[in-house]
């Protein structure tokens, strides 16, 4: 008899028939603390890794800050944690994959040093990834959004593992790692150009404002400017390309916020900084406003079911957003800002069926890649 060729499987689902087991997942069954084992082994090592080589794998901004003895202390912390859980897990769970993947990270990161690794000095690197801002932003994003997804879900069975999380986890590391590349690309040219075409008048009006007001300010000029530029990513077909990699997340939850082609991120994040470059605003203003963008981006995706009804006409909350990326006709070019509703009732793109969610999400008629580096190329094949 023939055999069967072996079907093609993706990392996600190869992940899944190595550790997954059909067995229930609820507290004490050996399943989270094997999950939370394995992220916190998995984080520890990556932490020693920066110890290690600071000069290519830390981005120098941060790390002068870092206080180096509590930095140490936390890794051997997080290393010893991931070890008690994962054998946890060991206990409690029959299949030992989650557990054994745990130790075997934390102890690679024990076996290179842990946290008492010397630190070389005095070598400096022109180009270098931010493996410690990917650390940080998991650790800082996971603690705001994992209670608040659990304590609030939209889609309680949904569960962190849906389809597309490897994918979208792809896209969070490389948004992190590649931090360097991001401000490059972002940051300089709209600096550069924003002072070419600075219009000085303008300029004293905005800073004679107190910062506050500023801020304020710039979170409306910034939502205009995304607005258009997000609307164009949806009306040109040679945008719309780059954008739909964001839209053809199938379940929205915080991480699917993630998932946005490079060219997407860079040019939507340019021309937003550039009329807030243009008009001069206090750069307190202009971080605290980025520092809003990036816990918004977030929160507008998660699995989160907020009761406060009244407050979605005025700010961008899960439901507003969910909307933009509805699957269903009734959801088709609707609710483009990312932090005032309003703007879209100025423009007529205002969609927010009354108390009702979308039914689904995503692209239809097509299917995306799987992964970060095929969705990458995915605008750029022919038919796509
Ligand atoms: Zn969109
Ligand atoms: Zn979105």
């Amino acid at each position: 008899m023939m055999k069967q060729p072996a079907p093609h499987l993706t990392a996600e689902q190869w992940l899944a028939r190595v550790f997954a087991d059909g067995r229930p997942r609820h507290v004490g069954t050996g399943w989270l603390s094997g999950v939370l084992g394995i992220v916190l082994g998995l984080l520890a090592l990556l932490a020693v890794l920066c110890l290690h080589f600071p000069e290519y794998l830390t981005l120098p901004e941060l790390r002068s800050h870092y206080p180096l003895e509590w930095v140490r202390l936390a890794i051997d912390i997080g290393l010893l944690a991931a070890m008690a859980l994962a054998a946890v897990s060991m206990v409690l769970r029959r299949k030992k994959a989650l557990g054994v993947a745990g130790l075997v990270l934390a102890g690679a990161a024990l076996g290179l040093g842990a946290g008492g690794v010397e630190i070389p000095r005095g070598q400096v690197s022109a180009v270098y990834l931010g493996l410690d801002w990917f650390v940080l932003g998991v650790l800082t994003t996971a603690a705001v959004f994992v209670p608040l997804e659990r304590a609030f879900p939209l889609r309680s069975g949904q569960g962190a593992f849906r389809r597309g999380w490897l994918t979208d986890t792809q896209y969070f590391f490389a948004s992190h790692v590649l931090a360097q590349v991001m401000s490059v690309a972002v940051l300089a040219p709209a600096v550069a150009m924003g002072e070419a075409l600075a219009v000085p008048s303008a300029q004293t009006a905005v800073q004679s404002l107190p910062v506050a007001v500023q801020f304020a300010l710039a979170v409306l000029v910034a939502d205009l400017a995304q607005y258009g530029i997000h609307r164009a990513f949806h009306a040109i077909p040679f945008l719309w390309r780059f954008h739909k990699v964001h839209h053809s997340v199938e379940v929205m939850d915080w991480l699917a916020g993630s998932r946005l082609h490079l060219v997407d991120v860079i040019v939507t994040r340019g021309l937003v900084l550039l009329p807030l470059v243009v008009l001069g605003f206090d750069q307190v203003a202009i971080y605290a406003y980025l520092a809003l963008v990036s816990f918004q981006a977030v929160f507008i995706h998660a699995n989160f079911a907020p009761r406060a009804r009244w407050l979605e006409r005025w700010v961008a909350m899960p439901r507003f957003h969910h909307w933009h990326h509805g699957a269903e006709a009734e959801a088709r070019d609707v609710n483009f800002a990312v932090h005032l509703p309003m703007i879209d009732l100025w423009f007529g793109t205002y969609h927010m069926p009354e108390g009702r969610w979308p039914a689904g999400y995503g692209i239809t008629g097509e299917r995306a890649p799987e992964g970060w580096a095929p969705q990458l190329v995915w605008p750029f094949r022919r038919g796509a």
